[in-house]
């Protein structure tokens, strides 16, 4: 069976043989490992020369992996977060999202597909990585809300969205939209870096950096025990996705 690892900023763990999937939207690099019963095909997400978010290729990235035959995704995700309780170093998994990106979002544009959104993440990959993320800390779930970058948000933005999410990112949207129309599984497990504008003295990228270093090796073993759990045949229908949005 075929999945996927989409791996952010500082997470470049799972090198395997570096292969080049050519796309309709440009070639992705992947790095393929074969783990027996599992094959794993890694994505860094910002590409070999790191682009920055609001840069990513992402339907390229999904349309590569949906090529190499991946049928569920775990993305990795770093997020600031708005809420005090949440803290920093602990686990997040999104429920859902809101989407503020400007970007290119659907790879629907000759034909009217109008995907289900009601439930964005697998809910099969997303209570794997909950279980297993519960083993290693505190977990914490809720509304990731998506800002385009690559600035960071300001106290006023930040005083607004915390009405409705819980942490703010850069990397979540379009990959789960463009995960869901490819009718692959998708879900994410984010560490939360630090607290939003406004919630402390002032946003340092090193700091950022910092705590994803400290909880790298616990995120790699969740992601590991994750993908090997996931079921060969799920039933949750994201497969069916895009089919069920056609007009
Ligand atoms: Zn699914």
């Amino acid at each position: 069976m075929k999945v996927g690892v989409i791996g952010g900023t500082g997470f470049y763990e799972m090198r395997g043989d570096e292969i080049e999937v050519e796309t309709p939207y440009g070639a992705v690099i992947l790095f393929y490992l074969d783990e027996g019963d599992r094959e794993i095909f890694f994505l860094p997400r910002h590409g070999k020369k790191h682009v920055p978010a609001h840069m990513v290729n992402y339907r390229a990235n999904i349309a590569a992996m949906k090529k190499a035959g991946v049928g569920a995704i775990v993305a990795i995700n770093t997020v600031g977060s708005m809420r005090r309780e949440f803290e920093i170093g602990s686990f997040f998994i999104p429920d859902d999202f809101i989407d503020f990106t400007c970007r290119k979002s659907t790879f629907f544009d000759k034909e009217a597909v109008h995907i289900d959104m009601s439930q964005p993440f697998c809910p099969i990959v997303r209570k794997i990585l909950i279980e297993e993320a519960m083993k290693k800390g505190k977990v914490n779930e809720g509304v990731y809300v998506v800002t385009e970058g690559p600035r960071l948000e300001t106290k006023a933005e930040i005083n607004m969205l915390k009405n409705f999410a819980h942490v703010v990112g850069m990397t979540l949207s379009p990959e789960v939209i463009l995960a869901r129309e490819a009718g692959i599984c998708y879900a994410s497990i984010c560490i939360i870096s630090n607290y939003a504008a406004g919630m402390q003295e002032k946003l340092d990228v090193e700091e950022i950096r910092r705590v994803y270093e400290e909880r790298k090796g616990d995120l790699m073993d969740v992601v590991k025990e994750a993908l090997k759990k996931i079921p060969e045949n799920r039933n949750c229908g994201c497969k069916y996705a895009a089919e069920r949005g056609k007009l």
